[in-house]
């Protein structure tokens, strides 16, 4: 499933092809959302925002789209007049003079008044999202030390979108590795410095992946992988995530993978000591 960073860029290209410029046809394939068609045409899109994994499409008449990919939903865009070439179900189109943004295969999408956006049984329940919300490091400090998430395993409460909205399961392995946290810690058993240490890395490292596609080492570990001959993004992009068995780039321990919570948790036993 894509993650906070891949979910911004594509609402990024959607906000690049349809914003600020009136739609002229929307056509949702679902029945009971088709009355909305006549009540969004010939408004314009301001902004496209991301919570977490769900993407809302705000239009300036007081209404957005929520939409929310799940695994296989996808958003394309492309130049008016033209359709992407692929098999998946058409869900949603927009189009203004120039462009399209077509989602297929989402089946999870909704018109809401933006006004009462926090009254969404899903979006109710979501922590700040790092890349639309911006929360400082103040705020996910005091989250991490909060009655409610400070007795929670670290590796569990990464993916909590109630937590923070959008961290999966890449950014989750790279910030705990980074920070040399065991998944297993929980907030409680962390230092004030530890903890200090953990928000700002999952700001900075969603933040980077954002900026980069996808790319969560640091340009100086990257610059030094690309010397050492691994020149293939998939060599240099993560230092833990999807590398069980091979040498951690800090500490030259092989990364492990614990399967216990029911999803695949990678991390370093070098780095991240469980004591
Ligand atoms: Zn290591």
């Amino acid at each position: 499933m894509p993650e906070g960073p891949e979910i911004r860029l594509a609402a990024d290209r959607v906000e690049n092809a349809v914003a600020h410029r009136k739609i002229e046809v929307i056509e949702f394939a679902f029945e009971h959302l088709q009355p909305f068609e006549r009540r969004l045409r010939g408004s314009i899109v301001n902004r496209v925002d991301t919570r977490g994994k769900a993407m809302l499409t705000h239009f300036d008449n007081g209404w957005t789209i929520y939409s929310h990919n799940q695994l296989y939903g996808r958003w394309y865009t492309c130049a008016r007049g033209k359709t992407p070439r692929t098999s998946r179900q058409l869900r949603l189109a927009l189009h203004n003079d120039r462009r399209s943004a077509f989602l297929y295969s989402a089946s999870d999408i909704d018109v809401i008044k933006t006004s009462r956006l926090q009254e969404h049984p899903f979006l109710a329940r979501l922590g700040p999202d790092i890349l639309s919300e911006n929360p400082s490091l103040e705020d996910i400090v005091q989250r991490l030390q909060s009655s409610t998430f400070c007795r929670r395993q670290l590796g569990a409460l990464l993916l909590d979108q109630g937590f923070v909205a959008g961290l999966g399961n890449y950014l989750r392995a790279e910030i705990l590795t980074l920070a040399q946290l065991h998944p297993r810690k929980r907030a409680a058993d962390c230092t004030p410095g530890q903890i200090d240490m953990l928000a700002r890395l999952i700001i900075r490292i969603t933040r980077r992946s954002y900026r980069t596609r996808g790319i969560t080492n640091p340009p100086s570990l990257v610059t030094r992988l690309k010397a050492e001959g691994l020149e293939k993004r998939g060599q240099y992009r993560f230092n833990t995530y999807g590398r069980a068995g091979k040498a951690c780039h800090y500490c030259a321990t092989n990364i492990e993978l614990d399967m216990s919570g029911g999803r695949k948790m990678y991390f370093c036993p070098g780095c991240q000591p469980s004591a």
